[in-house]
């Protein structure tokens, strides 16, 4: 029973927050009042929930907070997941034997490139316009070798991961994403409110790249007024540490319900600042990916741009998401829940857990309506789902 959508996407990408709780107070997410407002699950729980949804098709896990890496237990953690094979593997229990199924798992996605940007902010783009290439059918999807391994990414603001690096390379983990908005010291500090941190996150990216966690990417949210003026050095950095830095179009999901559309700072905008540094070449990649990506002339550095306000990419959403607390949101901007947690303490089954699953995905939000008159805020804000 693989998981699809009503509007027939294969739902292959699970993220899981395992904490609501962060170390860090960064403006556009937190206003500062509001702490950890959910609560952790023990590791048993999540893990038996990701088991089953890779039983279900799912062949990348991101784990995600607030802050995953002040779980403690997050290695052992990553280690039990990288048992778990798409599709196969189901270990009985947590920590238990790995009896090994052989069935089938996902295809590589062919790459295409998408068509030229177009200008400024505008209506959302209605992402179900067909593109000319539309995805292969769900079931020629899904033929290969299905003893690959779960892709297993984390996404932290590498506060910790100096110390943690190379023990979650060695548990499994497969590549971490680092959120960071500014490479100037300063600035950093304006912007996360925490001293000090800036040597932390790069003495944890270069802990990353030394350990062989890769594609290594840093995520930058872009802010008008705050660190649009970051966009050519990360370009700079991207090039000097070896790094795929991507810049996020700000999204209406921080504690404050402050966004307006002219803070967002729009794909066609950065991709204009950043020539003006060096010319830009566009690099095909797979219609599930958030990110469009771009490299240098010179082929030294790539950049990314991650813009779901001005170019949404609703129509290939491949994603659901597991908060911290145990419920199941199928769009970021949900503005409901689903309790799987609650499906498991009243006892069910990994088959009725598997149905019940089935049964939200199947009411999976079609897109976002940010900008919009129709536009109902997410039920929850960023640092309470998990990105
Ligand atoms: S806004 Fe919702 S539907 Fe669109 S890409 Fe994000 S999670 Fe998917």
């Amino acid at each position: 029973m693989l998981l699809h959508d009503k509007f027939g996407r294969a739902i292959t990408d699970l993220r899981i927050s395992i904490t609501d709780r962060c170390n860090y107070k960064c403006v556009y997410c937190r206003t500062g009042n509001e702490g950890a407002l959910y609560g952790d699950l023990p590791f048993e729980d999540y893990f038996r929930m990701a088991r089953v949804l890779v039983g279900m098709g799912i062949t990348k896990v991101r784990l995600t907070g607030g802050e995953p890496l002040l779980r403690k237990g997050v290695v052992e953690f990553v280690r039990e997941l990288a048992k778990l094979r798409p599709q196969g593997l189901k270990p009985s229990s947590y920590g238990g034997g790995n009896g090994t199924l052989r069935l089938r798992s996902g295809q590589a996605p062919e790459a295409v490139p998408f068509p030229t940007p177009t200008v400024g902010l505008k209506a959302v783009a209605d992402p179900t316009v067909a593109d000319p290439m539309p995805d292969p059918k769900p079931e020629q999807q899904r033929t290969g070798d299905f003893s690959d391994p779960l892709d297993i990414a984390l996404t932290t603001n590498g506060h910790l991961l100096a110390d943690l690096a190379q023990p979650l390379k060695d548990a499994g983990l497969t590549r971490v994403t680092v959120s960071m908005d500014a490479v100037d010291p300063d600035r950093f500090v304006r912007i996360t409110r925490v001293p000090g941190g800036y040597d932390h996150v790069l003495a944890g990216i270069r802990a990353a790249r030394r350990a062989g966690l890769w594609p290594l990417k840093v995520n930058c949210v872009l802010m008008r007024g705050f660190n649009e003026d970051q966009i050519i050095p990360f370009g700079m950095f991207a090039r000097e540490e070896g790094v795929t830095v991507r810049f996020i179009e700000f999204m209406p999901l921080e504690e404050g319900r402050t966004w307006a559309p002219t803070t967002v700072v729009t794909l066609d905008e950065i991709l204009a600042r950043m020539a003006e540094y060096r010319p830009l070449v566009e690099i095909p990649h797979a219609r599930s990916e958030t990110a469009r990506r771009y490299r240098f002339d010179d082929g030294v550095g790539e950049i990314g741009i991650i813009a779901p306000v001005s170019h949404p990419f609703c129509g290939h959403c491949s994603r659901i998401r597991i908060t911290s607390d145990g419920k199941i949101r199928t769009c970021l901007f949900s503005v409901w829940d689903h309790d799987l947690h609650a499906q498991m303490r009243r006892g069910a089954s990994d088959d009725e857990l598997a149905e019940f699953i089935q049964g939200v995905v199947a009411k999976k939000e079609e897109r976002h309506h940010i900008g919009e008159p129709d536009f109902v805020p997410a039920s929850r804000t960023m640092v309470h789902i998990g990105g």
